[in-house]
């Protein structure tokens, strides 16, 4: 049976390269729901909101139109009809997402939408509460994480390949902030499931992460769990 496999995780723990390579071996969809805040952080900036304003947010929320659209194996996120997977993945919206995704009305709006998404299996959810609170009920449930100096400089690495570049001590500054941010707010925040499978990647290539999830899911795929 197809599963809904759920993997949680800071910043640089390489969830996101996982679920999406994961994904394709197991000709599941990707759900990226760090994207869905990045736009809902966007969409607020564009407006001119305080990330911190629920009210209008919340109704913010009740207009945009967050879509996933698959092109030749590509997720590409898009806000009101427009691709903006490219401008969700600045510095700003990095620390945009992390505020307003601890804005409660914000995280139910989101909830909805994941669970309408991926309710009937076959899909890779990535994000900080999959496991704990989007889809608890799925066995296939993992924590990926890294040490903090490997974390930074993957973060670092990636932002450098959308062409910017910034100093390593303010990658690192920043990540710290967005952890702090997302482990200790007061609504779904960052933790392991108690049932998850714990993933340290430090030194991992991103293959053997894959196989280590990839066969678990086999495993349960074939229990019919
Ligand atoms: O995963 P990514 O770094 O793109 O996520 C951006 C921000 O969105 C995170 O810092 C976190 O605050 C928030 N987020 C969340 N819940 C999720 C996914 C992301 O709160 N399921």
């Amino acid at each position: 049976m197809k599963q809904i496999v759920a993997i949680d995780g800071p910043s640089g723990s390489g969830k996101s390269t996982v679920a999406a390579m994961l994904a394709t071996k197991l000709g599941y969809m990707h759900l990226d729901t760090g994207a869905m805040y990045r736009a809902v952080a966007l969409a607020a900036a564009l407006d001119n909101l305080p990330y911190d304003d629920a009210r209008r947010l919340d109704e913010l929320c009740e207009q945009i139109r967050i879509e996933m659209r698959r092109n030749e194996g590509v997720v590409s996120v898009y806000l009101n009809g427009q691709d903006v997977t490219e401008e969700i993945r600045t510095p700003e919206m990095s620390l945009g997402s992390s505020a307003v995704s601890a804005v409660p009305e914000v995280r139910s709006h989101m909830v909805r939408l994941q669970r309408e998404i991926g309710s009937s299996g076959g899909i890779v959810a990535e994000g900080r509460d999959m496991g704990t609170v989007v889809f608890p009920d799925t066995p296939a449930k993992f924590y990926l994480d890294a040490s903090p100096e490997e974390r930074a400089r993957r973060r670092w690495l990636q932002l450098k390949e959308l062409g910017i570049e910034e100093a390593p001590e303010k990658v690192r500054r920043e990540m710290d902030e967005r952890d702090q941010n997302d482990t200790s707010r007061e609504h779904s925040p960052l933790k392991k499931a108690e049932d998850a499978i714990i993933v340290d990647t430090t030194g991992m290539s991103i293959d053997q992460v894959i196989e280590k999830l990839a066969d678990k899911v086999k495993e349960l795929e074939e229990s019919g769990a």
